[in-house]
């Protein structure tokens, strides 16, 4: 039976404005959905000036018979749709029937299939059929498209630089090959080799094939699942991180996905574990019930909708936090990449094989890997790793840095950075309390405000009685205040309220009291802590770093920046070329 049926027109009405080819990676996308859909194990994409001039791509699926290649040509023709109701139960990658009549129809394009009993070669050209003949007898498909737009010179001009429309194209293959490392695809520009990925079926290795070892050393596996969702992948020590969004990868169900709910769960794992604005690599995988997923928002966007999202986020905040909260993540001042041999590579790869073969079995975690299920609500044990570590301060530098040791090696500690941390989860533990502690004043503080600034705080007076502070109008243009909360640090008081009065004259409102109260302990953390260029005694360096190792994120301050940097004894052995491997 032909493998391919004309669908509905109903059908083709509801998938919403057809199929748009807006640059090379358009078409790419295109013909690997269908050699994923062909069930290839090996695609090859070969291109010609990023795409521009030729693009093709070969596969060893399962190729088609006569008709069916010829049928694949005519508009609405889909091997994966029969009826409507199936538009809502699509796991499969392609739905839109135009793809390849509409490419071919702007560009010369040569089909050669092979279903092992019979061989067939099409070209088309422009969308007209040019040849159609018996072609020699092999495994797969390969799809070549020439002279894009070469008809419609208005469109041409749409496409980008070379470069541009390669790195779009790579990008894609990229997440491809992560959306399916059991596949092996291959990718060339002018016959240079840009990506390779071996097919293992092995997410980290895939993960290393792409971005290579520095990352791929650095990620920590995550698995969890509840009701609706199970979740696997890799996120990355803060020690890596992008300029850009481009590498917080979200497959759902195979399906390469961008989604904005998902983006900011997978960012607000990491605050304060990173800058705003730097990125982790992460690659998650999410497999859920076919129903929860609407992927027909926009045939050529890869934006989808998912059912339940507040669930998914929930647990994808949670467990990546969780897997943060339960690695060392100190900064290592060796970075190995550079001078890593290839023999140490392999090592590595090897180790995470034998990684990724334990962790496929049922198996306790490893270091380095993490899972849990929704329902067990066994407290985290926040960072015991770092608890366990003693620092022995052993001089400041520059004012700035503490450095301190043990046995493992040397440490530099950013006391700015260091106190800063330990003042922020002081003060948000101090925020977060139900209770509210509040402190007297003798002599009550007399603060000078505007008018306007007077109203502002009005309207959030009872914010500010939430929060400890007693305050009282006084004349036109000041207040008194006559009680603060407690937790301000001593000899700070003063400072602290007036940063206070500051942030909300200025306009932080309590509407998102978890956002209002990050604000206020990120503030006066920064208020409260030595700066740089303070000499401070050994003592309040014992003290600093005893403290920064109990904290829930000892490594951030938090900006994102980092606190401590490590130098392992081997490290320092290898900089010292006392060991020379
Ligand atoms: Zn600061
Ligand atoms: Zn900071």
């Amino acid at each position: 039976m032909n493998k391919i049926k004309v669908m509905s027109e109903t059908l083709a009405n509801k998938i919403a404005a057809g199929e748009v080819i807006e640059k090379c990676a358009s078409i790419v996308k295109e013909l690997c959905e269908n050699s994923i859909d062909a069930k290839a194990k090996n695609i090859i994409i070969n291109l010609k000036e990023g795409g521009i001039k030729e693009i093709s791509v070969q596969d060893d699926g399962v190729g088609m018979n006569r008709e069916d290649a010829l049928l694949s040509f005519t508009r609405h023709a889909t091997s994966k749709l029969y009826k409507d109701d199936d538009l809502f139960f699509i796991s499969s990658l392609g739905f839109r029937g135009e793809a390849l009549p509409s490419i071919a129809s702007v560009s010369k394009t040569t089909l050669k299939t092979s279903d092992e009993k019979e061989g067939t070669k099409i070209i088309i050209e422009g969308g007209k059929l040019k040849l159609n003949e018996p072609s020699d007898l092999f495994h797969g498909t390969k799809i070549t498209v020439q002279n894009l737009f070469y008809n419609t010179p208005a469109r041409l001009k749409y496409l980008k630089s070379e470069q541009s429309e390669l790195a779009t194209c790579v990008l894609y293959i990229e997440r491809l090959s992560l959306a399916y490392p059991k596949i092996s695809f291959t990718l060339t520009n002018d016959e240079h080799e840009v990506v390779k990925t071996s097919g293992s079926n092995n997410l980290l290795k895939t993960i290393h094939e792409i971005y290579g070892l520095k990352v791929s050393q650095n990620m920590i596996e995550i698995k969890a699942s509840n009701d609706d969702f199970d979740l696997f992948g890799y996120v990355c020590k803060p020690e890596i991180l992008k300029s850009n969004r481009n590498h917080m990868i979200t497959i759902v169900n195979d399906r390469v996905v961008k989604n904005n709910d998902l983006n900011r769960a997978i960012n607000e794992a990491y605050y304060t574990y990173k800058p705003d604005i730097k990125f982790p690599v992460v690659v998650l995988k999410i497999n859920t019930d076919p129903t929860l997923i609407d992927v027909n928002i926009h045939p050529t966007k890869q934006d989808i909708k998912i059912g339940k999202i507040n669930e998914l986020t929930d647990l994808i905040i949670k467990t990546i936090k969780k897997a943060l909260y339960q690695n060392l993540l100190i900064l290592n001042a060796y970075d190995r990449s550079p001078l890593s041999k290839s023999i140490e590579q392999e090592n590595i790869i090897k180790e995470q094989e034998a990684t990724y073969n334990q962790t496929i079995l049922p198996k306790e975690n490893t270091q380095t890997s993490f899972s849990f299920k929704e329902n067990d609500d066994e407290p985290i044990i926040k960072n015991a790793e770092m608890k366990k570590l003693v620092l022995y301060p052993v001089g400041l530098a520059h004012g700035t840095y503490i450095i301190a040791e043990n046995e493992d090696g040397i440490y530099l500690i950013d006391q700015h950075a260091a106190q800063e941390r330990v003042n922020y989860e002081r003060n948000m533990k101090a925020l977060e309390n139900k209770q509210v502690f509040t402190t007297a004043l003798l002599i009550p503080i007399t603060i000078e405000l505007s008018k306007s600034e007077i109203l502002k705080l009005k309207q959030e007076e009872q914010t500010l009685k939430s929060l400890g502070f007693d305050i009282e109008e006084f004349g036109l243009n000041s207040i008194i205040v006559k009680a603060h909360p407690t937790w301000l640090l001593k000899g700070y008081e003063e400072e602290s309220i007036r940063k206070i009065i500051d942030l909300i004259t200025n306009g932080l409102k309590s509407i998102d009291r978890v956002k209002f109260n990050e604000k206020i302990a990120i503030t006066l953390a920064c208020k409260m802590s030595i700066k740089a260029n303070m000499h401070i005694s050994f003592e309040a360096m014992e003290e600093l770093l005893k403290e920064l190792c109990d904290c829930d994120n000892p490594y951030n301050c938090p900006h994102g920046r980092p606190t401590i940097i490590k130098f392992s004894n081997y490290d320092l052995e290898r900089m010292f070329k006392r060991v020379m491997n």
